[in-house]
């Protein structure tokens, strides 16, 4: 549906042409009336669906100019969220001349008390921070017309919720409420119940979520062993841009640091670290300079980052929303991405509670050999040689190099060259990850009721030695992958043997 047809004004419709938005995305079209009506509205849609110009453009249009007040407030989980929040809604209200400010913890507070009397009618926010400032009395919130809580289901699962309700209870009861979120578990529903007024459920099925644009792996192997499987993987599949989800901060620090000693370019990002080191990662990322991203959950969440073409999950996630979510990073805007997913042989059941929700069945994936990753290398060693003498500038070489031809063997001064370009054995470079405590084992294959952070964990003893590997007695059949990511990588072959149990 057209923009038009919702019923916002003018500089609003310039706004959005000018971001270069086409059409409204479902969850907008179908929120956006209902919002501008004055309604209390539930939207859940798939993270990337647009959600912020769905809450956004009406609370925009909404927004009286000669109004001093902070007049909306966006709760939102994280910072970077928060940013980017502030930056759309600043970016769609600058005909308006509409003031969009955000606040969030880890940042000099005294910079933002001086922002906030610049009088911001549109005010986003981390919870704690913006307690805070509650506390200190440097936000007011008695003019408020409309709350969002955004991605309500993050910051559940996150803790929010006292901070949560302690902002709400500022704000005049007469508001309006509006709650987005990309899952609803029951608790979101509760809120809805104690926070909203008359709230209309709006629900974007995620059937298109997993595309056909994502191949979807996965490997069963023994938590001490995903490590090295996963850089051999990395060497045979020649990922350009990759985000490897771990479960835990630790996780995430360790795998970031294994990578970096194997020598790949990888930086990881969690709560834990400052806003300034996470900023220049994601800006790194985004800009190409960094080839791998090692992210929890959390800390990837909703961020907007495109040419992904691989992710890796580490560890399987416990619920099947958060699979799809992760692997909603890649596979975007027409082109192909690589899913490939780490199981425990007693984590099946998870992996089939995936397969449920998506209805695609993820393939088994034989784990390379050295050999393998190691042709893998010298084969995207080829690539970047390529690459390199197709760039013109190499004429002011040319007499040294015929100097080093005239006394050295040319096979030795290419291989000594790809030894250069490849990286050392993995063997040469151990690297130990701290074992995670496997998911509890299921109980009911039909239930939800075990994921690791909604119930109470269950402690199983991890019986590694009693399962012994599946993976030799597969049927093997080898599959070229040619159309995967970006020219780089699909200039030649990946030849991964499929195993089918
Ligand atoms: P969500 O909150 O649902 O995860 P976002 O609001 O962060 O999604 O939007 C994801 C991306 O899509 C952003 O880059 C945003 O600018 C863009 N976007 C939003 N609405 C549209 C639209 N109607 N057409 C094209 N792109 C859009
Ligand atoms: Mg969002």
């Amino acid at each position: 549906m057209k923009f038009s047809e919702l019923g916002l004004s003018d500089s609003l419709l310039k706004a959005i042409k000018r971001s270069g938005y086409e059409e409204a995305t479902p969850i907008q079209e179908q929120t956006i009336p209902m919002v501008l009506k004055g309604q209390d509205v539930i939207g859940q849609a798939q993270t990337g669906t647009g959600k912020t110009a769905a809450f956004g453009l009406p609370i925009i249009e909404h927004v009286d100019t000669d109004n001093p007040n902070i007049q909306a407030i966006i709760i939102s989980p994280t910072r970077e969220l928060a940013i980017q929040t502030q930056e759309e809604l600043f970016r769609l209200g600058k005909d308006k001349h509409v003031r969009v400010q955000v606040v969030y913890g880890g940042a000099d507070i005294r910079r933002q008390i001086r922002n906030l009397k610049q009088h911001p009618q549109i005010l986003v926010g981390t919870p704690g921070r913006l307690r805070d400032h509650l506390n200190r009395h440097t936000v007011k919130l008695d003019h408020i017309k409309t709350l969002v809580l955004d991605e309500a289901d993050e910051m559940l699962n996150m803790g929010f919720l006292d901070d949560i309700e302690a902002i709400i209870n500022q704000t005049p009861a007469d508001r309006q409420t509006l709650l987005f979120s990309a899952t609803m578990p029951p608790e979101i529903k509760k809120i809805g119940v104690k926070f909203m007024t008359d709230p209309t459920m709006v629900r974007i099925k995620a059937k298109e979520l997993t595309t056909d644009l994502v191949d979807q792996y996965y490997v069963k192997a023994r938590d001490y062993e995903k490590f090295d499987i996963m850089t051999r993987l990395i060497d045979v599949q020649d990922p350009d841009l990759t985000i490897v989800f771990g479960r835990t901060k630790r996780r995430v620090d360790e795998l970031s640091r294994g990578l970096i000693a194997r020598g790949y370019n990888a930086a990881g990002i969690h709560g834990d670290l400052s806003q300034d080191r996470r900023t220049k990662i994601m800006k790194q990322f985004k800009r190409g300079e960094l080839d791998i991203l090692v992210a929890t959950d959390v800390a990837a969440r909703g961020l907007d980052i495109s040419g992904v073409t691989h992710v890796y999950n580490y560890d399987i996630p416990s619920d099947p929303d958060s699979y799809v979510h992760r692997i909603g990073r890649t596979g975007r805007a027409g082109h192909h991405g690589v899913s490939l997913t780490f199981v425990t042989p007693n984590e099946m059941d998870y992996l089939r509670e995936i397969e449920k929700l998506t209805r695609v069945r993820m393939l088994p994936l034989k784990p390379p050999t050295a050999e393998e990753a190691f042709k893998g290398q010298v084969a995207s060693a080829f690539n970047d040689i390529d690459e390199l003498i197709s760039q013109d500038s190499t004429e002011r070489y040319q007499e040294s190099a015929e100097k080093l031809l005239a006394t050295h063997d040319a096979t030795d001064l290419v291989a000594a060259l790809l030894n250069e370009m490849t990286k050392e054995p993995a063997s040469d470079v151990p690297v130990k990850i701290t074992p995670e405590r496997p998911l509890p084992r299921r109980n009911h294959r039909n239930g939800r009721s075990g994921h690791g952070y909604r119930g109470p964990r269950e402690h199983r003893h991890n019986n590694y030695g009693s399962h012994r590997r599946h993976n030799n007695g597969g049927r093997s059949r080898s599959r070229r992958h040619d159309n995967h990511g970006s020219n780089h990588s699909s200039r030649h072959a990946f030849n991964i043997r499929h195993r089918e149990d």
